[in-house]
């Protein structure tokens, strides 16, 4: 009897668990199904859906290298996938296992269709699956650290080899869109390519160059030294678990590997608690600044803070942020501005690449102090950030232009310069004071933390 592995975010054909299972039966059909339902969401945004796109055409030539291709279908997705298995005659439908609540639902409603078809959701997103580290007293890990120490010793799943070859049934399907059919608007002008082989290739170089420095580096705004596979990962290009697999033995990887055991974390705090997407993991009360004239600066990277500017101007340019650039900005938006993170989170997830739910949502939370570890002293000194972190000011004059006559860390303290400099750049004055403006931060906690006592 055939089989259906439909791909979802886990576009390759290597440590596929999915697609190994599928390629066992008499005949697969490899399915993606374009959903209505996230096409017609905001969450469909042209750098994503450019992503996907490469991915897909290229998961069918790595198919079609071993004999079988991929299906393609546009629709209600849950609908699309029972018609496909039908129309072969499937007897078990083999997915990846996801955690955002869209997702559980769409394999709940598989699961529901009948008990002819057997729906199996196998590992393939994570390292180690959601809920196979637990705390003592069960439920889910609030803190990393512990889940860090137990995720270390978990036993891993074997990572397996792509199906040497595969037998696809006739079914009808409907051609690779264009990107134009599917979402309006241009992706990035610096958005980087997507698909398995591209994937795989640039984190081999990567690893070959940089692994080893990673620990002293990540935080090194002009430097560029992160992996940048989190596009790779959000896509399934690459497999989270054969990454680990490969790299957690080798000499400086540590601090690598731990970043991959954040994603993990968060997506089990997501399994455990699906209203943290949107919802305050915990709710302090906030009475959050409508402030749309800061909120709209802060989107367009004009908040007359260089490095909050130049980390958004990032974004945009190329649907990506360096991870400091991301904590900074969004301690901006969440600390200075008081705005709330939801509005923030939205628009990172209007235009990063990698963005997902999980790592988006709950990083965000983690700023902004709602989240599972509510530090509330974590405010991030703009101007300090950036002569931290990029000292000579490489880092803000590669993406804020109106600065870049602005030589060395002076960039990072445009205020101080002489008027007559001053007048000659078109950059904007603070939005607001980052001293006044943390004060009355601290304020507003107080008083909420006092109403919370009361
Ligand atoms: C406000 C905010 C929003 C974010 N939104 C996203 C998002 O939508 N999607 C996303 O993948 N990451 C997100 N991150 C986490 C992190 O910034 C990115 O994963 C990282 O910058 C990607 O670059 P890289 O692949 O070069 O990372 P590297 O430093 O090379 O790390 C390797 C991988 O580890 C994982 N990782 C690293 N840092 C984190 C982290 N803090 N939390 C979870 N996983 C991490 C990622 O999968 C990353 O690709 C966000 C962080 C913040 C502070």
């Amino acid at each position: 009897m055939p089989a259906v592995v439909v791909f979802t975010r886990d576009l390759r054909v290597h440590d596929h668990p999915a697609l190994v299972a599928g390629a066992a039966a008499d005949g697969v059909v490899p399915l993606f199904v374009f959903d209505d339902a996230i096409l017609g969401r905001r969450f469909a945004r042209p750098n994503r859906v450019r992503y996907l796109l490469d991915a897909l055409g290229a998961l069918d030539t790595a198919l079609a290298d071993r004999g079988g291709r991929l299906v393609l279908r546009r629709g209600d997705w849950t609908h699309e996938v029972l018609d496909v298995a039908r129309a072969v005659g499937a007897g078990t439908i083999h997915l990846s296992d996801d955690v955002t609540p869209y997702a559980r639902r769409r394999i709940d409603a598989l699961t529901a269709a009948g008990p002819d078809l057997r729906v199996v959701a196998h590992p393939g997103t994570t390292v180690v699956p959601p809920g196979t580290c637990t705390p003592a007293g069960g439920g889910a890990f609030q803190v990393f650290t512990p889940y860090y120490r137990r995720w270390l010793e978990v036993p891993r799943r074997p990572v397996l080899a792509p199906p040497r070859s595969l037998t696809v049934p006739d079914v009808a399907g409907v051609a690779l869109p264009a990107l134009a059919d599917l979402v309006a608007g241009d992706p990035s002008p610096d958005l980087a390519p997507g698909g398995e082989p591209v994937a795989r290739a640039a984190l081999n170089r990567w690893v070959k160059a940089h692994l080893a420095e990673y620990g002293d580096r990540h935080d090194d705004l002009p430097g560029d030294a992160t992996s940048r596979v989190s596009a790779a990962l959000r896509f399934g290009c690459v497999s989270p678990a054969e990454v680990e697999h490969k790299l957690r033995h080798r000499p400086g990887a540590e601090p690598f590997v731990r970043q991959l055991c954040w994603r993990d974390f968060y997506a089990q705090v997501l399994a455990a608690r699906p209203d943290a997407a949107w919802g305050d993991y915990r709710a302090r009360g906030d009475e959050w600044n409508t402030g749309d004239a800061h909120f709209a600066a802060w989107c367009e990277g004009r908040t007359g803070y260089p490095v909050v500017d130049a980390g958004m101007r990032q974004l945009r340019q190329e649907g990506f942020m360096h991870n400091r650039a991301r904590m900074i900005v969004a301690s901006f938006l969440t600390k200075d501005l008081y705005i709330d993170w939801r509005r923030g989170a939205q628009h990172f997830l209007d235009w990063l690449v990698d963005g997902e739910i999980a790592n988006n949502n709950l990083n965000w939370q983690w700023t902004a102090g709602t989240g599972t570890d509510t530090n509330p002293h974590r405010i991030f000194n703009p101007t300090v950030q950036g002569q931290r972190f990029d000292p000579q000011g490489d880092y803000v004059r590669r993406y804020v232009p109106e600065l870049d006559t602005v030589a060395g860390r002076a960039v990072h303290e445009p205020w101080k310069l002489p008027a007559e400099v001053r007048a000659g750049l078109d950059y904007p004055e603070p939005v607001v004071d980052h001293r006044a403006a943390i004060a009355d931060y601290k304020d507003r906690l107080a008083a909420l933390s006092a109403r919370r006592a009361r």
